[in-house]
């Protein structure tokens, strides 16, 4: 794994200046998650300046305007200053669906699959999700840690700023509240903001396999109650699929995070189509995949604030040639979000940038619309849009500067990283890998 290499940072007072697109995405009254037009309303500046300070952003406007600032004036030797000229400025994205915690690349199953095995085909034999137990389970909590700060690194690199990182992979009691604690662990040393989810109803572990019910009653009755306790997760998810989770035993694991007070996600509809009704009741943050949601269930989407998180790596390295219907989802009024789904069986990508491509490329999403669903709406499927996701006073110091004059070129240029450097939490971090 290539890891970012982040150099100069800090933590002074900082102006960015002549910025030649700032995509402020701040829509002036607005409150609750963007659907239809509102998605590709960037609320761009041009030629404008970001004052930024103690990890907040103090002031956006023009850069004549800002330069006159009396405050800016009388500070300005204080001031870090960038000139930003024919480059594009906009928040730091938010992935908000990631599975982090894993030791080892997948790569039987990907020459299984090169060679025409499905994904349930892969699982029935002993790979995919279970396949990735064993390390994980045997990995000590340090390793496990180091691997899931590498990926982060790696994220921040492409402009994510704030992650969303699932357990998964640990299946136990134990190996759950390790993954927990790994990512924990990670996060204190990446300046980023990383938001943990349980995820122990990945798929049954193979020991449970004759007593399914013993495995979501140590769900309930252990792993939720602990991670609680120890403040390890904020979230609680379950992959809602055949072969995984019925929507009956998902409601079951709901219940008992509501009681605890963690928020409600689900992977669903993945790989065959389900009813959202009964997950809808526990006003989920956010559902994600969605690539089989039926039509009734879109106009039950529309009218809610759940959003639609669509991961079409996921679908693009599986080789499926199907994507989720993002148009049909937009066009109705459903909040959609992008994610990596960051994993290692059917999404090894960190970088947003790539996913912003698919998204137009294969899922007919404009370029204004898929910057909006990595930004502002990922940050409401994380329930953090009043810190993240838009450039406005007040709101954490999260942007990208990207090496580009135009928004446009952002998903335009496939499989390339133009950052120029980020900013992360008020802290400034140049990257060496812009590519062009
Ligand atoms: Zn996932």
């Amino acid at each position: 794994m290539t890891s970012a290499h982040l150099g100069h940072t800090t933590r002074r007072p900082f102006l960015l200046v002549n910025i030649g697109q700032l995509l402020t995405l701040r829509i002036e009254g607005k409150s609750g998650p963007r659907r239809g037009t509102e998605l590709s309303e960037l609320k761009i500046i041009e030629d404008a300046a970001v004052l930024c300070a103690s990890g907040r952003i103090i002031s956006v406007g023009k850069t004549k305007d800002a330069l006159r600032d009396p405050w800016v004036r009388k500070n300005r030797k204080k001031l870090f200053e960038i000139d930003c000229t024919d480059k594009v400025v906009l928040p730091g994205f938010v992935d908000s669906h990631t599975h982090p915690a894993f030791i080892s690349p997948r790569l039987v199953d990907f020459e299984k699959r090169i060679a025409g095995a499905s994904y349930e085909e892969i699982a029935e034999a002993g790979g995919g999700i279970r396949s990735s137990l064993a390390d994980v389970r045997k990995a000590g909590k340090k390793v496990l840690a180091e691997k899931s700060f590498q990926s982060l690194d790696e994220m921040a690199s492409s402009g994510t700023t704030t992650v969303e990182a699932k357990s998964g992979y640990g299946l136990s009691l134990e190996s759950e509240i390790k993954s927990l604690e790994a990512i924990r662990n990670a996060a204190r040393h990446w300046p980023g903001t990383v938001v943990p989810t349980l995820l122990a109803a990945h798929v049954v572990p193979p020991e449970f396999e004759d007593r399914r019910e013993n495995y979501i009653d140590l769900i309930c009755e252990e792993m939720i109650p602990l991670a609680t306790k120890r403040k390890l997760a904020r979230f609680v998810d379950v992959f809602v699929e055949r072969g995984a989770f019925s929507i009956k035993e998902a409601g079951r694991i709901f219940r008992v995070a509501r009681t605890h007070g963690l928020g409600i996600r689900a992977h669903v509809c993945q790989l065959s189509a389900e009813s959202l009704g009964a997950l809808l009741e526990f006003h989920p943050r956010s559902l994600d995949h969605l690539d089989y949601v039926r039509d009734a269930d879109i106009a039950k989407l529309a009218a809610r604030d759940t959003i639609a998180t669509l991961v079409p790596a996921a679908n693009f390295f599986l080789g499926t040639h199907r994507f989720p219907p993002a148009r049909k989802l937009i066009d109705e009024g459903v909040p959609v979000a992008l994610a990596t789904d960051y994993n290692p069986g059917t999404a090894p990508t960190t970088s947003m940038p790539f996913i912003l491509s698919l998204a137009c490329t294969q899922m007919k999403m404009s370029a204004a619309e898929a910057i909006g669903a990595a930004t502002i709406n990922g940050a409401w499927a994380l329930d953090l849009a009043d810190r993240k996701g838009s450039i406005e006073n007040g709101k954490d110091a999260d942007l990208i500067v990207f090496d580009v004059k135009d928004y446009r070129e952002i998903p335009y240029w496939l499989a390339s990283n133009n950052v120029a450097f980020t900013v992360v939490n008020g802290v400034m971090k140049e990257t060496q890998n812009s590519s062009r």
